[in-house]
């Protein structure tokens, strides 16, 4: 065991089936933490830290760990996983890590951890991807939205995303309307590793985040108002931010990066069956594109203290689908089709009248409106085809070789 690392025994052993949870939660636990593992039995986590461990910094670190451990463990069952589509090995010729070579080729730079630019190649293919899931919006005639980075910080206070995804929030802010701060600033203001380098009372209140999701734009913009006509069906691409601290490793997961939504307001039914449509429609799609995937059920990310309960609901009501592509450099050395690793590349999702009553959208009886998302991750989707097929055209499916050509 290196200077820099600290082994905990769990309180509680950690089951199988949350082993993935527990451990992305880790990453939040502290500052401190470059990255943690979980023993396959459960009964061990091994941290890696920035200092050397000092018995003050590993009493406070253990604390907070099986505080964690606790919350998310005691009294845990494990949800039924609902496979609606299972298309996981169709056969793919590549079992390459794309990313070394995006780097060497520069079809890939990183700016910052979880930042990064994306070449031609990379650029071409999500084009491509963008344009298969317009295909869709455009199935259902659905209207072009454009919406901006910045949400109000009252706008996710009223959907309750604070309380729901605390850990990954982004927030921004700018100079203080004050002429002696902005000179101040001018002056002053330096980076160092540790980033800029200035009082926090130089920054003004902050009021305003960068969006974790595209659908709520159009919430909030119809919030407060009778549906026209009943229902809608709308579509937009858009920047989101999602903070996931030493979790941020390669287009896997990124702090920054590009959702397509297709989204659907109206009755319980209609959102139900145009998410349903949406599926049966993507499942063709996906065929053509040669992906390897499943659909199933899933939950949010939701921070510690909701997880269990809010996880439980989302699975009990159907609420969220996900499309999982394989990415074969992951498995493990034997493995059993049920052990494939997979990354989740969309989602098909039902709110129900969550966001139709926190933000009093209301259909033509008077009643909550419900409402539901296709979510696209394009950078996501990117990597996953890229795992399967490698980064040579030649070895791609004809239909993304003749449409890139
Ligand atoms: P959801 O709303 O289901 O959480 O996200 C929709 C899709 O956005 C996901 O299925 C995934 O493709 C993409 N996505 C979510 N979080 C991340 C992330 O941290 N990094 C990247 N690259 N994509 C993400
Ligand atoms: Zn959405």
């Amino acid at each position: 065991m290196s200077k820099n690392s600290l082994e905990i025994s769990p309180l509680m052993i950690i089951p199988a089936y949350l082993v993935g949870e527990v451990k992305s939660k880790l990453a939040y636990v502290d500052e401190h933490i470059m990255k943690a593992e979980i023993t396959s039995a459960g009964d061990k986590i091994i941290l890696h830290l920035d200092i050397e461990a000092n018995e003050g910094l590993n009493n406070r670190i253990v604390t907070k760990i099986q505080r964690v451990v606790q919350a998310l463990v005691k009294g845990a069952f494990k949800l039924k996983v609902q496979v609606l589509e299972d298309f996981i090995d169709r056969p793919v010729p590549c079992s390459i890590d794309p990313m070394p070579e995006l780097l060497r080729r520069s079809e890939l730079s990183q700016e910052a951890l979880g930042i990064f630019v994306l070449g031609p190649l990379l650029t071409r293919l999500v084009a491509y991807l963008e344009r298969r899931f317009i295909e869709l919006a455009d199935s259902f005639g659905a209207q072009p939205y454009r919406f901006p980075t910045l949400i109000p910080a009252r706008f996710l206070e009223r959907v309750k995303y604070f309380s729901a995804f605390p850990h990954s929030l982004t927030f921004a802010t700018h100079l203080r309307t004050d002429l002696d701060a902005i000179d101040h600033f001018a002056n002053q203001a330096v980076c160092d590793e540790q980033g800029l380098n200035v009082p926090p009372e130089t920054f003004a209140q902050v009021n305003t985040l960068l969006s974790p999701a595209v659908c709520y734009h159009l919430y909030f913009a119809l919030a407060g108002k009778p549906l026209k006509d009943g229902q809608l069906i709308a579509t937009a691409v858009g920047n989101c931010f999602r903070y996931e601290a030493s979790n941020l490793i390669s287009l896997e997961r990124l702090w920054n990066f590009t959702m397509r939504e297709v989204i659907f307001v109206g009755t319980k039914d209609f959102v139900l069956d145009h998410r349903e449509l949406g599926r049966l429609r993507m499942n063709k799609v996906f065929e053509e594109m040669g992906l390897a995937y499943r659909v199933e059920s899933a939950n949010d990310p939701f921070f510690i203290g909701e997880f269990r309960r809010q996880a439980a609901f989302q699975s009990a009501f159907q609420l969220k689908y996900e499309i999982r592509a394989r990415l074969p450099f992951k498995d493990p050395p034997s493995v059993l089709k049920t052990d494939y690793a997979t990354l989740a590349v969309g989602s098909y999702n039902y709110h129900q009248d969550f966001f139709g009553r926190n933000l009093d959208i209301s259909l033509p009886d008077g009643s909550p409106a419900h409402t539901g998302c296709i979510a696209f991750g394009l950078e996501r989707m990117a990597f996953a085809l890229l795992s399967q097929y490698g980064l040579e055209m030649k070895s791609w499916p004809a239909s993304i070789r003749k449409a890139l050509m």
